[in-house]
């Protein structure tokens, strides 16, 4: 009888094989079983797990092809069964990637797991986009936030007054009703906005607008999901990494005389 497996979460980055970790790649090479999601980098994974069975758990917006606790199950059982195997998700498992209750999963199973951090889109994606979050003089914060569900009146208000960049997930469907949020607790109606779809793919697209035109611009453009939306003054520095954004912006009138002089 062989002994128990064991499970390793492995955040794939966001969707770029370069970005994916060492760790990553070492424990892909030894599964035995991988199962991934849609935004994980799947497209070269029989060369990377060449031994693995490779298991499509692929979850799109609003519909998950596996449901949560399904995944778990089989997360269990193949271990349970002996198996080393990978569970690869999009970007890191614990930010908005359900990498918590996975692992909860197997150590109620008694099944050993572990985690390897990955490169999340929070900050990559922007990144690709040439957006800083943080950019001294601009922003010393930021806040990730999912748009997964509607927030409350009282956190956008919250997040309203926390000033910094605002960076949201899952966020397209529900964009329009953060946006008249945060403008109804006083965010001015100027602040840059920046929507990175298809992060780190040829596809990949910038819209940029201000708080006040992002959600008619947005669906004149025909933004879609995946994308992260950047909220905040460092949108401006874009110019610097996107040469599309650069026009954008300067035609929306948002590259201010004080973003090219920043100490
Ligand atoms: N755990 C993941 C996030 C999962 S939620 C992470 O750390 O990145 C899924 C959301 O992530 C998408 O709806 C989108 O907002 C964002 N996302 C992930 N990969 C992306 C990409 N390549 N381009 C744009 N957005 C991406």
């Amino acid at each position: 009888m062989s002994g128990v497996g064991a499970v390793t979460l492995v955040g794939g980055g966001p969707g770029s094989l370069d970005l994916l970790t060492v760790g990553g790649l070492d424990a892909l090479r030894r599964a035995e079983v991988v199962l991934y999601d849609r935004l994980a980098p799947h497209d070269r994974l029989q060369e990377l797990a060449p031994d693995a069975v490779l298991v499509d758990v692929g979850k799109r917006p609003g519909h998950h092809a596996v449901a949560q606790h399904e995944i778990e199950r089989m997360l269990v059982e193949h271990a349970l069964d002996g198996s080393r195997v990978v569970r690869l998700k999009g970007g890191d498992s614990y930010v908005l990637g359900r990498g918590g209750e996975e692992v909860l999963a197997c150590r109620a199973a008694g099944v050993p797991v572990r985690v390897i951090p990955g490169v999340t889109s929070a900050t990559a994606v922007p990144a690709a986009a040439g957006i800083p979050l943080t950019h001294r003089g601009v922003s010393h914060l930021f806040t990730v936030v999912s748009g997964h569900a509607p927030l409350t009146d009282d956190e956008h208000r919250h997040l309203a007054g926390l000033g910094g960049t605002i960076v949201l997930l899952m966020g397209v469907a529900t964009l329009p009703g953060l946006v008249a949020g945060l403008v109804r607790h006083g965010l001015d109606a100027d602040t840059p906005v920046a929507a990175i779809e298809r992060g780190f793919s040829p596809q990949q697209r910038t819209t940029v607008s201000t708080l006040a035109g992002i959600v008619v611009d947005a669906a004149t453009a025909g933004v879609s999901s995946p994308a992260v939306i950047v909220i905040g003054e460092v949108v401006r520095l874009a110019a610097d990494g996107d040469d599309a954004a650069a026009q954008t912006l300067s035609s929306a009138g948002l590259l201010g005389p004080s973003m090219e002089a920043q100490p």
